[in-house]
């Protein structure tokens, strides 16, 4: 055997079985650990000595984060034999565990995840730490899967009906909601759990207690009739509804649970490889198993290629600006404990940008994500003033002022009398060159675009904006600190609208084109929902609101004049005071009787005016593909100009700062999935719109070749 278990008697008579994967950070479960597993449960079901078994990991504040990542990459390929066969030795092993001859317990310290979840299961009872460290989650649902070792039939037997919202929402459980539930027979003190389970053992043993439990969980869960069709039919309301049919994963693991749940542990099992096998493999779950690699990768890249440099340290940060996105960015900074001051022209515009951070702090609050005690910790981090005195000491200042070059221009001048040595000065522009206004700021190496998006406190991701001239020190800093404050970081070169909106552009601005050519504004709305865009581009030009989507655009047609148009419509509205949902009117109308936004019979003579057709022929798909091919399109030159460094950049960006479709898994990751051939012979089909739909080089040599963005990993499950 190899070294990944130990296992040590306690008092001669309950055996302590440790997982400890040598040199890894966290346990996982491979195919290699879950084998040496199988081998130990094997040998202790013929002890006829002990009195119980305890299991626990050897890391502290780390029990098992779930399979091993390896491995679950290679499942979405694998073939559903293959499939079948892992499903089939996780219940065999985990049934195995079920049926030892004595009493067991889990002592679960830290992350318990998806299989290391479904093992804690097996075992008669559970116990956990008291730390915020320790979270129970069965999170397959969200790479879309469903857990299928076991997971699906045992916790409703050991919960009831509170699994559903468990294993079909894929969220994390506290270790004092897991004892609320019944998931966990108690949450104690970590340098209390041995002792605690080997009290456990020995009221089991005493009560006989674990017997009675073993015997009702192979039992049916014994629903009645009413209480089953009532809960399923509520439960599949509810996830219809959520996921729009998208997401298939979380209403396949309610159909494990109700085709298993009223029937023995066995045949409910042999129900849940059913279901599972239905869903493995599946195109949607290749995606979402896809984002979580992307995502991981992201977490662990520190943003420049040199292995070298070192993220500086930043102690305390500054922020320029304290409007809309000033606020929000301090906010953000202040709530990770990092000390921030704020500055702003007056006391009246600090003042309510104090209000917006507070507000921040409160909205998590109401829905229970937040303490009251840590608005008190946040304010505390907060100072403000008026004049730049106070960012002497700052090892980052973030400026966020007003999007104007001049005015940007003169506050990096002013800063550099103030400023220490080594600050390092980020923008949060979301439209001026970096390159061009780093020649204004004190040392341009330490100058960098830290591009926020709005709502600041809601949305992950951040765009840090390398210049020409940026540090690689700087970059690392920067990604660091963006990580820091639980944001997740790209990194992009400079180039018009970096990465996210220079992609977003094209999209919004077929849009326009589209309602010029004669298409209803519903159709245009509806093509990019269905296609699971969380709304559509008119409705997201009155969100945005007209005038930032004139400016932005004005910038983005200078930029790329072969491709890209500014629709005259946009300008005509912006002069009538038409800017969106913020006037009242724009694309639609606003605040009217109903919250959502109406169609608005003034509009109409103001795009008349810019009809270039009547009435369009185009049907839904080609609407869609009218929308979606000059974004892909974008993408690629993104990638060709080499302003990211991965396809995964660019489809982690748009799913993170546009809410791209995670279940397509990027817009690269959807023309693999389409065919560079295909998508090639559907351009043709606007080949008279010019430059817009002409295939840039990387797809025509993808059409020609079959290459792909991503590579198919061979799947390797045995
Ligand atoms: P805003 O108008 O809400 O806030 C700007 C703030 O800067 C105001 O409080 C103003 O008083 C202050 N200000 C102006 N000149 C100043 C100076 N010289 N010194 C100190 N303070 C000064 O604007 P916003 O929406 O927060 O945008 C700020 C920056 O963030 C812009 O560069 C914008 O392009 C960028 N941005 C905005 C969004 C968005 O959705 N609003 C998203 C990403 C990036």
């Amino acid at each position: 055997m190899s070294d990944a278990f130990q296992l040590e008697e306690l008092d001669g008579s309950i055996a302590l079985l440790t997982l400890n994967l040598p040199e890894k950070k966290v346990n996982t479960l491979s195919q290699a650990v879950l084998a040496e597993l199988a081998k130990w449960i094997g040998q202790l079901a013929k002890r006829t000595d002990l009195r119980g078994l305890l299991f626990r990991s050897g890391k502290p504040g780390q029990f098992i984060a779930g399979a091993d990542l390896k491995e679950l990459a290679t499942l979405a390929y694998a073939s559903q034999e293959q499939v079948g066969q892992a499903i089939d030795f996780g219940h065999k092993l985990y049934s195995g565990i079920a049926r030892l001859p004595f009493p067991t317990v889990a002592l679960i310290d830290g992350n318990c995840m998806g299989g290391g979840t479904e093992l804690a299961l097996a075992f008669d009872e559970r116990i956990a730490t008291a730390t915020p460290e320790t979270k129970i989650q069965l999170p397959e649902v969200n790479i879309g899967l469903l857990p299928a070792w076991g997971g699906t039939q045992r916790l409703p037997r050991l919960i009831g009906l509170n699994a559903i919202e468990v294993i079909c929402g894929g969220q994390p459980l506290s270790a004092k909601k897991a004892a609320e539930l019944g998931v966990i027979f108690d949450a104690v003190p970590a340098d209390r759990l041995v002792d605690e389970g080997r009290r456990l053992i020995d009221y089991f043993q005493e009560s006989g207690e674990w017997k009675r439990r073993r015997e009702q969980a192979r039992q049916p869960l014994g629903l009645s009739p009413d209480q089953f069709t009532f809960a399923f039919a509520t439960a599949e309301g509810l996830l219809q509804s959520k996921t729009k049919g998208q997401y298939p994963a979380p209403l396949a693991a309610l159909k494990a649970i109700k085709e298993g749940c009223n029937l023995p542990l066995e045949q409910g099992l042999e129900a849940e490889k059913r279901v599972a096998l239905e869903l493995f493999g599946s195109p949607i779950a290749a995606n979402l198993i896809g984002i979580f690699f992307m995502k991981n990768r992201l977490a662990h890249d520190p943003g420049v290629d040199r292995t070298d440099v070192k993220p500086g340290q930043v102690d305390r940060v500054g922020v320029v600006g304290s409007g809309l996105m000033g606020a929000g960015i301090a906010a953000a900074h202040a709530r990770s404990g990092i000390p921030t001051a704020m500055v702003d022209v007056d006391d009246a515009r600090l003042a309510a940008g104090i209000k917006q951070a507070e507000e921040v702090v409160l909205s998590r609050i109401k829905i229970g994500r937040a303490a009251p005690m840590d608005l008190a910790d946040m304010l505390a981090e907060l100072s403000t003033s008026t004049g730049h005195g106070i960012l002497a000491d700052r090892d980052v200042v973030i400026e966020a002022i007003t999007e104007n070059e001049e005015a940007k221009v003169a506050t990096y001048k002013q800063l550099a009398g103030v400023l220490k040595e080594g600050t390092i000065l980020a923008s949060n522009t979301s439209t001026i060159s970096i390159t061009r206004m780093a020649a204004a700021a004190p040392d341009p190496s330490r100058f960098v675009g830290m591009h926020f998006f709005s709502p600041v406190d809601r949305m992950e991701l951040v765009e840090v904006i390398r210049g020409e001239a940026t540090s690689d020190e700087t970059v690392a800093t920067i990604v660091a600190l963006a990580k820091r404050i639980r944001k997740t970081p790209i990194v992009v070169r400079d180039c018009a609208g970096f990465l996210v909106n220079r992609v977003l552009f094209p999209y919004m601005n077929e849009a326009l084109l589209l309602l010029q050519e004669g298409v209803p504004m519903d159709a245009i709305d509806k093509a990019a929902t269905t296609f699971g865009m969380p709304v559509g581009p008119i409705a997201l030009h009155d969100m945005v609101g007209l005038d930032t989507s004139f400016f932005a655009g004005k910038v983005l047609a200078a930029a790329y004049p072969d491709r890209a148009t500014m629709p005259a419509l946009l300008k005509d509205l912006v002069k009538a005071g038409r800017l969106g949902k913020k006037t009242g009117a724009g694309f639609r109308a606003h605040g009217g009787k109903s919250s959502k936004p109406a169609a608005d019979p003034a509009f109409a003579p103001i795009l008349e005016a810019h009809r270039t057709g009547s009435e369009s022929t185009l049907n839904a798909a080609e609407i869609t593909d009218r929308l979606f091919l000059p974004m892909l399109l974008e993408a690629t030159r993104v990638l060709e100009e080499g302003i990211v460094r991965e396809p995964a950049d660019v489809d982690m960006g748009l799913i993170l700062g546009i809410g791209f479709p995670p279940f397509r898994g990027g817009i690269l990751r959807w023309c693999d999935a389409e065919g560079a051939g295909k998508i090639v012979d559907r351009l043709e089909r606007f080949a008279t719109l010019g430059k817009r739909y002409e295939p840039t080089e990387t797809l025509t040599r993808h059409a020609q070749t079959g290459a792909t963005f991503y590579p198919v990993p061979k799947a390797t499950l045995a």
